[in-house]
């Protein structure tokens, strides 16, 4: 009885980390090589309200900001982000949404 319950738990959470494992698309070898904050680090580039192209890759082709877990930004830096992504909206760098 014990010994049945402890196997399925061990089961059960082989299984749950390997999913996760597969999702983030390391343990299989072919997508690995995580990618960290782009703004982190020395040859970072500046977050500019000006530059929409800069931006462009954290916005979504609908014009939604791109979320921390996919775009891998630091929270420090995608706030950072969030908020230029707003602030060129506002003066029509950027679409709020498409159409
Ligand atoms: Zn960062």
């Amino acid at each position: 009885m014990r010994e049945q319950s402890r196997a399925r738990e061990a089961r059960e959470s082989r299984e749950f980390g390997d999913s996760r494992e597969l999702r983030d698309g390391r343990e299989d070898g072919r997508r690995g090589r995580r990618r960290g904050c782009a703004f982190c680090g020395d040859d970072a580039p500046s977050i500019d309200y000006k530059d929409p192209h800069g931006l462009g890759y954290f916005v979504t082709d609908r014009g939604k900001i791109v979320p921390r877990r996919i775009s891998g930004n630091c929270a420090k830096h995608q706030r950072e982000v969030g908020v230029a992504i707003k602030r060129a909206r506002s003066i029509a760098l950027l679409p709020f949404t498409s159409n």
